[in-house]
């Protein structure tokens, strides 16, 4: 048998309804390689007990032919989604110990169609960073290191724990989030695919909160084909999350294979910035010839807010998050420091509790939410954010069917390589993602080449709301003309 950790979910599927294996084998074998592989530090949460009792009731459902679509697969959670029963952190120190009464919508579905659960993913705190360096846990390693090195990579962030565990082969799938960029990035940075959907498609309800009228959760997955099975069962309306939008969710794998004929692609001039590495371009130029042999016709388009698109990021995420935040205070829940009066522990709790990167972006919220400044800065960026919706708008009513734009400025970088002395070189990463976000359209990132030191990289597609489906159509023609890619095992 081969082994069965290096299945994609799609063949997994397929070889459990043949009986060729079981669902206990396969989480066994899963289970193994997470053991096999703690220096990556990618769970914060094993759940093995859990995993095979889940693993056993799969096994049932599938010799009864009563199997839901996801039926015995074994999945990692993103700490960010609520499990009942299982502690449950945002990788805050503040949330301590945490253990949910309550399931997520999202991963309850993913539970309802029989998957199985492996665990908890390390994330950054909060899912504020692009680097999963903020994390309480500590850093998580991407598997993929540069030809020749030792050097220990970011699997990108804030979902490095779930990018690093799909492309290790420690899960078949996990769930992810994303804010500003953190589902796109780090699949962009580990050769997995990751898909942010439309905003409203998946229920926050039971996912600790970030911005929240920025936040979506979505896969991270080893295939074009495998993002689409984990989404069917991650989305849909949700009557306690009143953004989840009332919309049937199609059946996502039937895009995959379809003709992209005669589909107009924009290639935007403003994503062309100044010193962009000669390899992302190269990128970039392959993924529009790629599209163009399959049938597609590419046209220029322009966005021309994109320059303003980060800065007015770093203002409605912070201050959303501020607001957010305000109760993790000691009293609820997690941790409590102590103090004189209720005042002083509340400070010593959020003084203690939250990391420095949580602490600054309260701070910048807090400031550009508060009278003086609110119509200097929030009111200005809600304005910009409404431009930047409209030139997307603008683009898909002159026919354009998806936006063609690489995922990341650059590939995997170090730990501690950047930002350090300056916060803006961590958020320019987001270049290529925030505006997605900010528009609340559908982005998917898919593995397109290598640079030059043989880590991967990624191209985004960005799509008209709700029409998920048009990107795992044009994702899967990236995926067959540049392969998949896998790291070579080092841990
Ligand atoms: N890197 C971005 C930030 O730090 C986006 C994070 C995210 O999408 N959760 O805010």
């Amino acid at each position: 048998m081969t082994d069965l950790t290096s299945l994609t979910l799609a063949e997994a599927r397929k070889g459990l309804a043949d009986k060729t294996f079981t669902s206990l084998e396969l989480t066994d074998a899963h289970l193994g390689a997470i053991e096999a592989a703690r220096v990556l530090n990618a769970f914060v949460m094993e759940t093995p007990d859990q995993a095979r009792s889940m693993a056993k009731a799969a096994d049932e459902r599938i010799a009864k032919g009563d199997a839901g679509p996801l039926a015995g697969v074994p999945l990692g959670i993103k700490d960010l989604f609520a499990t009942k029963g299982v502690r449950t952190t945002a990788c805050s120190k503040i949330l301590g110990n945490f253990v949910p009464t309550y399931e997520s919508t999202v991963t309850s579905q993913l539970w309802r169609d029989g998957a199985v659960m492996l665990g908890k993913l390390n994330n950054d705190e909060f899912a504020m960073g692009s680097a999963n360096e903020t994390s309480c846990f500590g850093p998580v390693g991407n598997p993929w290191r540069r030809e020749g090195s030792n050097t220990t990579l970011v699997p990108g962030g804030s979902s490095g724990g779930s990018a690093s565990a799909v492309a290790a082969l420690l899960c078949m799938g996990a769930t992810a989030t994303d804010t500003g960029g953190s589902i796109r990035q780090p699949a962009a940075l580990t050769a997995t695919v990751g898909i942010k959907p439309t905003y409203g498609r998946c229920s926050r309800w039971g996912i600790v909160a970030f911005a929240s009228s920025l936040d979506q959760a979505g896969p991270i997955a080893r295939s074009v084909r495998d993002a689409a099975m984990l989404l069917r069962s991650m989305a849909g309306h949700d009557p306690k999350d009143t953004t989840s939008a009332d919309i049937a969710v199609p059946d996502y794998e039937a895009a995959i294979g379809k003709s992209v004929k005669g589909m107009r692609i924009g290639i935007p001039k403003e994503y062309r910035l100044d010193g962009m590495p000669a390899e992302i371009e190269k990128l970039w130029e392959a993924g529009a010839a790629w599209l163009k042999a399959a049938g597609a016709e590419l046209v220029e388009v322009s966005l021309p807010h994109t320059k303003y698109a980060l800065p007015a990021y770093y203002i409605v995420a912070p201050a959303e998050a501020s607001s957010n935040l305000a109760r993790y205070d000691g009293v609820r829940y997690g941790l409590r420091e102590q103090g004189k009066n209720v005042i002083e522990l509340y400070e010593n709790t959020r003084a203690e509790g939250f990391g420095a990167e949580v602490r600054r972006r309260v701070m910048i919220g807090t400031y550009v939410l508060s009278a003086g400044y609110y119509d200097a800065y929030y009111l200005r960026a809600q304005k910009v954010r409404t431009l930047i919706k409209k030139d997307f708008e603008d683009c898909f009513a002159r026919g354009v069917d998806a936006i063609l734009t690489p995922a990341t400025p650059s590939a995997a970088f170090g730990i501690g390589e950047k930002g350090g002395a300056d916060p803006v070189e961590m958020y320019l990463n987001d270049i290529f993602t925030v505006t997605v976000n900010m528009a609340g359209l559908p982005g998917i990132a898919v593995p397109a080449g290598k640079d030059g030191q043989g880590l991967p990289l990624g191209l985004q597609l960005i799509g008209r709301p709700f029409d998920e489906e048009t990107l795992f159509s044009l994702g899967e023609v990236i995926e067959q003309a540049a392969g998949r890619f896998t790291p070579t095992r080092w841990w």
